[in-house]
C-alpha cells in the first residue's frame, strides 16, 4: 500500500504576460522570461505533473490516475477532475470567460468546463481584476464588444493578498498586471477570450479571439457569487475554507508548530506558499517547503505535520 505523500514536479507554461517572478519567489527553474503557469498538480494532457518519489516515480498523474484508483479513493470520473496552478500575472491576461461542462462535453468534445478560484498570493499596491461587466443583456453585451466600449462594459475590482476570488464557469474575469495568484479549478484548458489589449506577439500576431462563443457561455447580466470563509482549528492547524462549491472545496492551512491530523477526505492536493516543516505518515517522514505541490492519498488517514507553513489545500466536492 502506498503510505506517503506523492509529491508532483511542476509543469511551466510561457505566455505573452508572463515574467521571472515563479523563480525569484518559489525558485523554480522556468524556462524562459515571460514564464506564466507552473501547473503544480495537473494531470491534464497538455501538461501532465510526474511523480517526484516513491515507487510510481516518473509517472504522470494521469497514468496514476488511470492506474490506482485506490489511491484517490476508488472516486469516478474518467479524468483526475482538478488542476492546480501558481500564475505570475506581468501585465494583464486577456479578458476571458471559461463554459460550464455540458457546453464544453457538446461544443469542444473537452470532459470539463472551467470553474475556477484564486487566492492572491502577492499583488502590486493598486492592482485589479476584472471581475464580471455592466452590461444588462447579450444585446447590449454585443453592442458594447462591436464598439470597443471595454472601458464601460468591464468591472474591475482591487485586490490585496491573502484575498480570494471564486470565479464560476460563465464569469467574465481577468487576472491584471503584477498579479501572483494561486489557482484551483476543473482539469479543463477551455478559455474563450473576449478582449486582448489589442496585443502582438513578438511575431506581431494577435490571439485569437471567441467573441461569439463568449457570449453564448457568459452570464449576463453578472451576478456576484459569494462564500463566507470558515475557519476552524484542529490540533493547532487553523483551516480557512475559502469555497465550498460543486467542483471543489478549498481551504487555507497555517501551521504554527506540531499537529496531528486525521483526513476522511478522498484525497487532498496540498501546494505549500510559504514556510518549511514536515509531513510524517506510515510510509516515513517527508520535508515539505514552499513551492512543494503534493497529493495526501486516500490511503494516508492519519498524518502529523510540524514546522511553519501555509498552504492551499483542496479537494474535489463529492
Ligand atoms: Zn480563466
Amino acid at each position: 500500500m502506498y503510505n506517503e505523500p506523492i509529491f508532483l514536479k511542476p509543469v511551466f507554461k510561457d505566455r505573452i504576460w508572463g515574467g521571472t517572478k515563479l523563480r525569484e519567489a518559489f525558485s523554480y527553474e522556468i524556462p524562459s522570461e515571460t514564464t506564466g503557469e507552473c501547473w503544480g498538480i495537473s494531470a491534464h494532457p497538455n501538461g501532465p505533473s510526474k511523480v517526484l518519489n516513491g515507487p510510481l516515480e516518473g509517472k504522470t498523474l494521469d497514468q496514476v490516475w488511470d492506474e490506482h484508483a485506490e489511491l484517490f479513493g476508488n472516486q469516478e470520473g474518467e479524468e483526475f477532475p482538478l488542476l492546480v496552478k501558481i500564475l505570475d500575472a506581468k501585465t494583464d491576461l486577456s479578458v476571458q470567460v471559461h463554459p460550464d461542462d455540458s457546453y464544453a462535453q457538446k461544443v469542444e468534445g473537452e470532459p470539463y468546463g472551467k470553474t475556477e478560484c484564486w487566492y492572491v498570493i502577492d499583488c502590486e499596491p493598486g492592482a485589479e481584476l476584472v471581475y464580471g461587466h455592466h452590461a444588462k443583456s447579450k444585446s447590449e453585451f454585443e453592442q458594447m464588444v462591436a464598439e470597443n466600449r471595454w472601458d464601460d462594459l468591464l468591472r474591475t475590482v482591487p485586490i490585496q493578498p491573502g484575498d480570494f476570488v471564486y470565479v464560476p464557469n460563465g464569469t467574465i474575469h481577468a487576472i491584471g498586471t503584477g498579479t501572483m495568484i494561486l489557482e484551483t479549478q476543473q482539469s479543463s484548458d477551455v478559455t474563450y477570450r473576449v478582449y486582448d489589449y489589442d496585443r502582438r506577439d513578438t511575431e506581431g500576431n494577435t490571439r485569437e479571439l471567441h467573441i461569439e462563443k463568449s457570449i453564448e457561455v457568459a452570464m449576463i447580466p453578472h451576478e456576484d457569487a459569494k462564500f463566507e470563509p470558515v475557519e476552524s482549528t484542529i490540533d493547532g492547524l487553523k483551516k480557512t475554507k475559502l469555497i465550498q462549491e460543486n467542483y471543489f472545496t478549498v481551504y487555507r492551512w497555517e501551521l504554527d508548530g506540531p499537529s496531528e491530523q486525521y483526513e476522511n477526505r478522498a484525497y487532498l492536493l496540498v501546494s505549500v506558499l510559504s514556510g518549511e516543516g514536515e509531513i510524517t505518515t506510515d510510509g516515513g517522514i517527508s520535508l515539505i517547503k514552499k513551492g512543494d505541490h503534493f497529493i495526501i492519498p486516500s490511503t494516508v488517514k492519519q498524518f502529523s505535520l510540524d514546522g511553519n507553513v501555509e498552504c492551499i489545500v483542496s479537494h474535489p466536492t463529492v
